[in-house]
C-alpha cells in the first residue's frame, strides 16, 4: 500500500488543489506538499455554488459542516427568468433525497475552509513550477525560485494554464466563448428587505445576469454574461468600469429590480470565458491532472469546482488502492479513465447552457428554449446533483480489481 511516506505533491492551491490535498491526505493516507505560486492564498472575491454532488465529497471528506457555517443556503429553489423578471422556469437547487442543496460560497472563504484543513506545513506558496523531470522512481520538480525536490508522484491542479499538463502533451488550444463576465459581489444589507434569498438568472438580448446570496446571506454575488471580442485582444481578467455593466443591462426592456440591483455594484472584474476542447488523456507515469488543468468548462452549469471535487476523491481512492509507489501509474490511469467521459460531457453541456440562456445556436426560437430549461430540472437533478462520485468510485475499484 502507498502510506504516509508516499510523497505526492500537488501543484496548485486553487479550490480544485486544497480538496485533492486533504482527499490525499485523509483517504489515501499519503505526505502531500501543495506549491502555488502566489504568495498568498486566495480567490477571487467572489461567488461560487458548491452544489449537491460537490458537496457529497465534502461530506465524506469531514469539511462540509465548516462549508455550510461559511456559506449559505438559498430559501428555495432558483428562477430563469427573462428580462423583464418574468418566470421561465424553476432551477435544480436540491439533490432528489433533499439531502444536499447549493450552497453559496464566497470564493475566498471556501479557500481557506479548505487550507484549514490540511496538516500545517502542507502548502508552500511562492512556488512556481517551471519544470518536472521524469525519473526511473519518481518525479523532480523545479520551481521559479530555484527550490528542486523529487516526489513519488504528482498532480497538476494548476488551472487553465497548467504547465503540469503542458509537460505530458501539446498544450489544447483555448477556445474563447465569444463572451465575457463582469462579476464581484454587494453588501445584502444594501437590497430591499423583500429581495429573494434565492438564485436568480435573467436573460434577454442575447445575454444573462445571475446573482445569489454568499456568506451567511451578508453578500450577494453576482455575474454578468455579455458578447465582447474584447479578450481576444487583451488579458483574460482585468478590473471592469462599473458603468460599463450599468450600460449593458439599461433601459426599460430590463426588469427594474435588476437594474436597482446592479445600481448597488460599486467594483466590477471582467474574466474572458475560455474552454477547451476535452482531453484524450490526463496521466503519464507518476504525473495527472486534476480540476481546470484537465477539463476547464464554461461556467454555465456551475460544475468547474464540483468537477473538481469529484476528481479529488475519485483520485484518492484509486491511489490507496495502490499496493506501493510502483503501483502508482496503474492507479493515475484508472484514475483518468473513470472521470474523463463525465467531465467530457460537462464541458459541452456547459456550452449548450451558455447558448439557452442567451437564446442563441439551436435555442434562437425562446419558446423551443423555454421547453428546454423547463424539462431540464429534472435531468439536472438526476445526472449532476445526485452523482455520488465515491460510489462510482468504488464501483470502478470492484470491476478493476476482477480484472
Ligand atoms: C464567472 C465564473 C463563474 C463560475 N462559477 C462556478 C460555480 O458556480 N461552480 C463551480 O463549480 N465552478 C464555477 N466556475 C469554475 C471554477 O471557478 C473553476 O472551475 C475552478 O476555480 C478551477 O479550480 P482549480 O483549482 O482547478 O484551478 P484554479 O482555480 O485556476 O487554481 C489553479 C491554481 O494553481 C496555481 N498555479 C498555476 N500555475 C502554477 C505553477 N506553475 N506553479 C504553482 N502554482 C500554479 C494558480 O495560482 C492557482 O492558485 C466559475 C468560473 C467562472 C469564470
Amino acid at each position: 500500500m502507498v502510506n504516509h511516506t508516499t510523497r505526492v505533491a500537488v501543484i496548485g492551491a486553487g479550490m480544485g488543489g486544497l480538496t485533492a490535498a486533504v482527499a490525499l491526505t485523509r483517504i489515501a493516507n499519503v505526505q502531500v506538499t501543495v506549491f502555488e505560486q502566489a504568495r498568498k492564498l486566495g480567490d477571487v472575491g467572489a461567488g461560487v455554488t458548491v452544489a449537491p454532488n460537490g458537496q457529497r465529497v465534502l461530506d465524506k471528506l469531514g469539511v462540509l459542516e465548516q462549508v455550510k457555517r461559511a456559506g449559505a443556503t438559498p430559501d428555495g429553489h432558483g428562477v430563469y427568468q427573462d428580462a423583464m423578471g418574468n418566470l421561465v422556469a424553476e432551477a435544480a437547487w436540491e439533490d432528489s433525497a433533499k439531502q444536499y442543496r447549493n450552497i453559496g460560497m464566497y470564493r475566498p472563504d471556501l479557500v481557506n475552509v479548505l487550507s484549514g484543513e490540511v496538516p500545517p506545513g502542507t502548502i508552500h506558496l511562492g512556488h512556481r513550477l517551471t519544470s518536472i523531470q521524469t525519473l526511473p522512481t519518481g518525479v523532480c520538480l523545479e520551481f521559479e525560485n530555484g527550490v528542486h525536490d523529487e516526489f513519488d508522484a504528482v498532480v497538476g491542479a494548476d488551472g487553465i494554464h497548467s504547465v503540469v499538463r503542458d509537460s505530458l502533451m501539446q498544450p489544447p488550444a483555448p477556445v474563447y466563448s465569444g463572451f465575457i463576465a463582469f462579476r464581484g459581489v454587494i453588501d445584502a444589507t444594501l437590497l430591499p428587505e423583500d429581495w429573494p434569498m434565492i438564485s436568480q438568472v435573467w436573460m434577454g438580448e442575447g445575454k444573462h445576469f445571475m446573482c445569489y446570496p454568499l456568506q451567511q446571506r451578508k453578500l450577494f454575488n453576482y455575474v454578468g454574461f455579455v458578447p465582447s471580442d474584447r479578450p481576444l485582444k487583451e488579458t483574460w481578467s482585468a478590473p471592469g468600469d462599473v458603468g460599463e455593466i450599468a450600460a449593458e443591462f439599461a433601459g426599460a426592456k430590463w426588469d427594474p429590480r435588476l437594474r436597482h440591483f446592479i445600481s448597488l455594484i460599486d467594483k466590477t472584474f471582467w474574466w474572458g470565458l475560455y474552454d477547451h476542447e476535452p482531453l484524450t488523456n490526463w496521466s503519464r507515469g507518476r504525473v495527472t491532472l486534476l480540476g481546470d488543468a484537465a477539463h476547464t468548462m464554461l461556467p454555465h452549469a456551475g460544475q468547474g469546482v464540483n468537477q473538481a471535487m469529484e476528481d479529488s476523491i475519485t483520485l484518492a481512492f484509486f491511489l490507496r488502492e495502490a499496493e506501493g509507489p510502483d503501483e502508482i501509474a496503474e492507479a493515475f490511469k484508472r484514475y483518468t479513465a473513470v472521470r474523463m467521459q463525465r467531465t467530457a460531457i460537462l464541458q459541452n453541456s456547459s456550452r449548450r447552457s451558455g447558448s439557452q440562456f442567451d437564446a442563441r445556436n439551436e435555442f434562437e426560437d425562446t419558446e423551443k428554449r423555454d421547453a428546454d430549461l423547463r424539462a431540464g430540472r429534472d435531468f439536472r437533478r438526476s445526472v449532476l446533483f445526485d452523482f455520488d462520485a465515491v460510489a462510482a468510485a468504488e464501483k470502478a475499484l470492484k470491476r478493476f480489481r476482477r480484472i
